[in-house]
């Protein structure tokens, strides 16, 4: 007797992050700089307060008021993920039945397609504009025709850098009967006007998700939130593992959001950070045809390039990780020192070839 892997999952590899120990990481768009000595104070305390032997609150009640006080929106709409990736899995797993369609952007976050082959469900793919951006009228006619049931996309995207705006969100959400669910893992460096966290209510198919890995600097606590109406937000609960988040994130996430002061000045200083990097990327591209540098509204730079593959081994035997991607690279902002070691790293490169 044996027993055999399915196909779905037979040829899948775990999730590998670069090994090694780097001086500069600015592979994953996390948030440069740790907890200050301050809120490190808080968060030990935090610790302290935790009933070890109990499992953790299934509802999460204090960080979902917590989080709902720092966005302004009302926290019975808030559901509370092992991450925002948990929560993804979840949505795509819960909210489509078995074969039903799901289209992602592309190129986007790829997690979204990655989950849909767990799921079974048919993966529709929107081709982004050569600007890599969603032409909004398009994408809502796609999702009409091909019958699509949820799509999901970030805004603004990892790894474009690029968005959309609140009107076009809204006349996307307005205009099919698909359950949107707008990803805006990135939205604190851009600008909260034009997200959707206090539109939830407005809208029978709407998810927004948050997360507390980019600029509220905390990666390590996996936090990730899903904002929709009390609808959505019940089977959201429902659906979920009871204890999906454990105690010392809960209590060290509600000490978090409740210091509204600290993430908003560390936010700040990393889009300070995001503007000089892009800013010396965009100089370095007046110097060569071969380094097209996109916008961004994030806290990372994308670049389209033909020699990524070497510059990111260049980078990575000086100790400095990026992302490469293809035709593409990705590099995260990192604190001032670490942006300019970067950028002179990038003219010694292109300067040697
Ligand atoms: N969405 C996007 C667009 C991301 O880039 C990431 C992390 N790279 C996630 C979700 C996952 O975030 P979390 O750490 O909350 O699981």
């Amino acid at each position: 007797m044996s027993y055999e892997l399915n196909d779905k999952i037979n040829n899948l590899v775990p999730y590998e992050p670069i090994s090694g120990t780097y001086d500069i990481r600015l592979d994953a768009n996390e948030c440069s700089l740790n907890y200050d000595e301050n809120f490190l104070n808080l968060a030990t305390e935090a610790v302290k307060e935790v009933d070890f032997n109990r499992y953790p609150d299934p509802l999460c009640l204090e960080l979902r008021k917590a989080f709902a006080e720092y966005y302004g929106v009302d926290y019975k709409n808030v559901t509370v993920g092992n991450g925002s990736d948990e929560l993804i899995f979840l949505i795509e797993s819960a909210f489509l039945k078995k074969g039903e369609k799901l289209l992602v952007a592309v190129p986007d976050f790829s997690m979204y397609e990655f989950y849909s082959s767990v799921t079974e469900n048919q993966c529709i793919k929107y081709l982004k504009n050569s600007e890599l951006n969603i032409d909004v009228n398009q994408l809502i006619d796609t999702i009409n025709n091909e019958n699509i049931k949820l799509v999901i996309f970030s805004n603004p995207c990892n790894p474009t850098g690029q968005g959309i705006t609140k009107e076009d969100a809204i006349r996307l959400v307005k205009n099919t009967n698909a359950l949107i669910v707008l990803d805006e893992a990135y939205m604190d460096f851009w600008d909260e006007s034009n997200s959707l966290i206090k539109d939830v209510e407005l809208y029978s198919n709407l998810i927004v998700l948050r997360t507390a890995s980019k600029a509220m600097g905390s990666a390590a606590l996996r936090l990730g939130f899903a904002i929709a109406n009390e609808n959505i937000s019940k089977a959201i609960m429902a659906v979920k593992s009871p204890y999906n988040v454990n105690s010392i994130s809960q209590a060290i996430g509600t000490k978090l959001y409740k210091n509204k002061d600290f993430l908003i000045n560390r936010t700040k200083s990393i889009v300070e950070n995001t503007k000089k990097l892009y800013n010396e990327l965009v100089e370095i591209s007046s110097t060569t045809d071969d380094f097209i540098v996109y916008p961004t509204k994030t806290n990372f730079v994308f670049i389209k390039t033909s020699f990524g593959k070497e510059l990111w081994e260049f980078l990575k035997a000086n100790s400095v990780v990026i992302r490469y991607m293809g035709d593409y690279v990705r590099i995260t902002a990192g604190t001032t020192k670490e942006v300019e070691t970067t950028v002179r790293l990038i003219k010694d490169f292109l300067s040697e070839r």
